[in-house]
């Protein structure tokens, strides 16, 4: 189960909203116990050189960075999170291709430029398939 909490939320939401039409992309940070509690959420920029409104990337550098900060910050990395401009929170193919078994990974739908709805996804070790992660996050 991820908890989002409100600061690093609306900086999600934020993202997701300002980067549309195209996908945004970021990391989240926060504590590992029996729930997966979201602190804070850092904004990347979306790398991939192609059409954006489908697609993201992650610099691995960026990555890294991100992972370096959370540990300065007595945090850690717990996921990644993007958004699907005008199309359901659901995890595609590429996104299953492009993830990593030990990260959850939050989708956000953003129709018209503004929030919808989200789902999380936790992929399995080979990366064939993502189980459903229970999320909340606050309803303002
Ligand atoms: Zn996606």
């Amino acid at each position: 189960m991820v908890k989002i909490e409100k600061a690093a939320w609306d900086t999600m939401v934020a993202h997701a909203e300002s980067e549309f039409p195209n996908e945004c992309c970021g990391v989240m940070l926060g504590a590992m116990g029996d729930e997966k509690v979201v602190k804070s959420a850092v904004p990347l920029e979306n790398a991939y050189t192609g059409g954006q409104q489908d697609r993201y990337e992650l610099r691995p550098e960026d990555l890294l960075a991100a992972d370096r900060r959370a540990r300065a910050e007595g945090l850690e990395l717990i996921g990644i999170f993007h958004s699907h401009p005008d199309c359901d929170a659901y995890f595609s193919k590429t996104d299953l291709e492009n993830s990593c078994p030990w990260y959850s990974f939050v989708v956000l739908s953003v129709k018209g430029g503004k929030f919808d709805h989200a789902n999380c996804f936790q992929p399995n070790a080979d990366q064939t398939a993502a189980e459903k992660e229970e999320l909340t996050w606050p309803k303002s």
